[in-house]
């Protein structure tokens, strides 16, 4: 198996599904099988993935809000050479979820810290959003509180990228409202819930749309959510009148991977840039 070493002492940390348990890769359940221990976010939650892959690597709870000698075992563990394996509750850890203090230390402490990658809802989500993807900006969790949430909104309203938020499920009404509010009904979002799971939506439509949407149906009100918002209109990264004219000239010959390949080389502005624009553009 690549790059797991069973003599050496590593932090490997890995990703697990997002919901859907086929999504779990073969190297995750390789590597948890094999490790000394796994530290896991909720010990209870992962005993039942790890049943479902007939995984009997001992665990033990970790938190980065674990206290400092929990911490500091987990790291003697490693430096006496043992294998560990951190996981979350699902997805990724470290994205909006612990596992940053450990692999700091582990880091600091010299030892190889490996990844085995895999699910991550805000990747999910983008990959199948149908928005700009050049450029994003992941910003977590909103505040709880409206005052700062809608304080940490406006901060955000010109954004020239991508906008990827995870929401909890009772404040999704709300935290539309204040997104159409700050950001304009107009604006263009997506709405990715429940990813990979039985009841999987991904709406799209403006900011009051998905208003509307969410309103109307409690359903969509459930589960598990990450939002999406277009950036600013103008504040994307645009090509020059000029490149524009060239492009809109070959695209109406050419497929647009053909038209961002002449048109790179015509105009010297980077293939993947054109050709992201020209997607942007027939959307
Ligand atoms: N580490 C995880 C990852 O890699 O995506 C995220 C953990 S964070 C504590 C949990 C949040 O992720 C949820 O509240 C939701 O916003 C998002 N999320 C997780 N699973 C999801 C899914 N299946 N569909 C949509 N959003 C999901």
């Amino acid at each position: 198996m690549a790059n797991t070493n069973l003599n050496t002492a590593t932090l490997y940390v890995v990703a697990t599904p997002i919901g859907n348990l086929a999504d779990m890769v073969p190297r995750a359940v390789e590597t948890l099988q094999t490790v000394d221990i796994i530290a896991a976010e909720d010990t209870r939650h992962s005993a039942r993935l790890l049943e479902h892959f007939h995984i009997t690597t001992p665990m033990l709870a970790y938190h980065d809000h674990s206290d400092e000698r929990q911490l500091q075992r987990l790291v003697e563990r490693l430096l006496s050479g043992q294998r560990v394996a951190l996981i979350a509750d699902a997805g990724t850890p470290l994205v909006s979820d612990p596992g940053f203090r450990l692999v700091r230390a582990a880091r600091r402490a010299g030892i190889a810290v490996v990844p085995i990658p895999g699910p991550c809802a805000l990747i999910a989500a983008l990959s199948a959003a149908g928005l700009p993807s050049d450029r994003f900006a992941f910003e977590g969790f909103l505040p709880a509180r409206a005052g700062q949430r809608r304080g940490r909104l406006e901060t955000l309203a010109a954004e020239d990228r991508t906008l990827i938020f995870y929401e909890a499920p009772h404040r999704l009404a709300a935290c539309l409202d204040d997104m159409a509010a700050v950001f304009g009904g107009g604006r263009e979002a997506v709405l990715a819930r429940e990813l990979t799971k039985a009841y999987e939506t991904i709406r799209a439509g403006s900011l009051r749309e998905l208003q509307q949407f969410v309103g109307a149906d409690g359903n969509q009100q459930r589960g598990e959510i990450v939002l999406l918002v277009r950036a600013a209109a103008g504040a994307e990264r645009q090509v020059s009148a000029e490149t524009e004219r060239v492009m809109g000239v070959l695209l109406a010959e050419l497929s647009v991977r053909q038209a961002a390949s002449l048109g790179a080389k015509i105009t010297g502005v980077k293939k993947n840039l054109l050709y992201q624009w020209a997607l942007g553009r027939s959307g």
